[in-house]
C-alpha cells in the first residue's frame, strides 16, 4: 500500500502515520519527493487495510498494490480452474459447455420436449428456473418445488444435469438434493449472506454479474463462495446496464479476457439475457466463443410465443441447432471443442 501525502502535511501528521503503521506490525518506508512525499507501507497489506488512513490528518490518497480479492485470484492459482458437474462434464478445460433450455420450468412434458431437443442439439446441461426473480410480484414467480421435481425427473430420463437458480438460502437442502449447479442470479450477486451459503457447501455455483457490478464488484461477490471452502464457482457475464436502450442490457464482451487476466476461476456468457431480443443471441454466443468464453447458458423454448418468461429472447429449437453448428466451427479455430 502506498499512502501519498498532501503537500502540506506536517511533519507532526506523518509522524502519526508512521508510528500507526508500526503499531499494526508494519513498516514505513518515507519517501520524500521534489513535489510529493509518500510512505509505502511494507508488510502484509490486509493489516493496513483495516486502518482507513484516508481519514488521517496530511493524507491525500491511499494506493493499494494488491487486489482486495485473494483466493480467486490469478497471483493465488496460475492454472485454469477447472468445475467438474458431473462424469464427462466440466467447465473450463478445453470442451466448451452449452446450458440450454427454457427460462423458467413451465410444466413437465414441455420441459420434457425443450431438454430432448437442446440434449439432441449438442447441449451439455439443462437450464431452467423453478423459483424466478421476477420484476414484478405479479409476474410469473415459478413452479418452485414442484419445477424442482420435473428438472429432477428431465435429468434422469434425459441425461443432461441441472442448473437452476436459488434465491432464498432457505430453500438451500432442496438444492443440494436434485440441482447439478446453484445459480446465483445477477440480483442476488451481492447478496453476501446466499453466497456463504452456498460457499459453505460443494456444489458447482454459477455466479451472474449483477447488472450494475464492476468486475472487481463480481470477483469480490465470487470471492465469498471460494473463501467460504467452495472451490468450484463459475462466473457468468449477462450485460450490464449502460445508457444504450436498444437491448435490455449491454453485453460486457471485454469481461471475459478481463476476468481470465485476473482471475483463474471459468467464464460463460449469457448471450440470452444480455439482449433480450432472439435474433442477437446467436450473433453474440459466436462472440463469445470467439472471446474465449468456457461456456455459454441460453434460452430456447419450443413455443416462445407462449412463454410463461422471457419469450422474446428465446431461441427456436432449429435456430438453437444451427447455432450449435456454426459453434463448433469457431471453436475448432481457436483449438476447442463443443
Ligand atoms: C436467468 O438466467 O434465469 C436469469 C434470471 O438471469 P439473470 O439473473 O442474469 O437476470
Ligand atoms: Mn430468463
Amino acid at each position: 500500500m502506498i499512502i501519498v501525502l498532501k503537500p502540506e502535511a506536517t511533519p507532526k501528521e506523518i509522524k502519526h502515520i508512521e508510528d500507526k503503521i508500526r503499531e499494526l506490525g508494519l513498516k514505513p518506508m518515507l519517501s520524500v519527493g521534489k513535489e510529493r512525499t509518500i510512505i509505502g507501507v511494507i508488510g502484509e497489506e490486509d493489516k493496513a487495510r483495516i486502518q482507513p488512513f484516508e481519514a488521517f490528518p496530511g493524507v491525500e490518497s491511499v494506493m493499494p498494490i494488491q487486489k482486495p480479492y485473494k483466493f480467486v485470484s490469478r497471483e493465488f492459482k496460475k492454472e485454469d480452474s477447472v468445475v467438474k458437474i458431473v462424469p464427462g462434464v466440466e467447465v473450463g478445460g478445453e470442451k466448451i459447455v452449452v446450458m440450454a433450455g427454457p427460462c423458467t420450468v413451465e410444466n413437465r412434458e414441455r420441459l420434457l420436449a425443450i431438454a430432448e431437443l437442446v440434449k439432441k442439439s449438442g447441449a451439455k446441461v439443462l437450464r431452467g428456473g423453478a423459483f424466478k426473480p421476477r420484476t414484478s410480484p405479479y409476474s410469473f414467480q415459478g413452479l418452485k418445488d414442484k419445477g424442482m421435481k420435473f428438472l429432477y425427473e428431465a435429468k434422469k430420463k434425459v441425461g443432461l444435469p441441472i442448473v437452476t437458480e436459488l434465491m432464498d438460502p432457505r430453500d438451500l437442502p432442496l438444492f443440494l438434493k436434485y440441482a447439478d449447479i446453484i445459480q446465483i442470479g445477477a440480483r442476488n450477486m451481492q447478496n453476501f449472506e446466499l453466497l456463504k451459503e452456498v460457499g459453505k457447501t460443494k456444489k458447482p455455483v454459477l455466479l451472474k454479474r449483477g447488472m450494475a457490478s464492476t468486475i472487481k464488484d463480481f470477483l469480490l461477490s465470487a470471492e465469498y463462495v471460494v473463501s467460504e471452502g467452495n472451490p468450484n464457482c463459475i462466473l457468468c457475464e449477462r450485460g450490464i446496464r449502460t445508457f444504450e436502450d436498444t437491448t435490455r442490457f449491454t453485453l460486457d464482451i471485454s469481461a471475459v479476457p478481463v476476468i481470465k487476466k485476473l482471475s483463474h476461476l471459468p467464464v460463460i456468457i449469457d448471450p440470452s439475457h444480455c439482449s433480450g431480443i432472439w435474433d442477437y443471441v446467436a450473433p453474440l454466443a459466436k462472440a463469445a466463443i470467439a472471446v474465449g468464453a468456457d461456456g455459454l447458458l441460453i434460452e430456447v423454448h419450443n413455443d416462445p410465443e407462449k412463454a410463461l418468461c422471457d419469450g422474446p429472447q428465446a431461441l427456436k429449437p432449429n435456430k438453437f441447432d444451427a447455432l450449435m453448428h456454426e459453434l463448433r466451427q469457431i471453436a475448432a479455430v481457436i483449438g476447442r471443442t463443443l
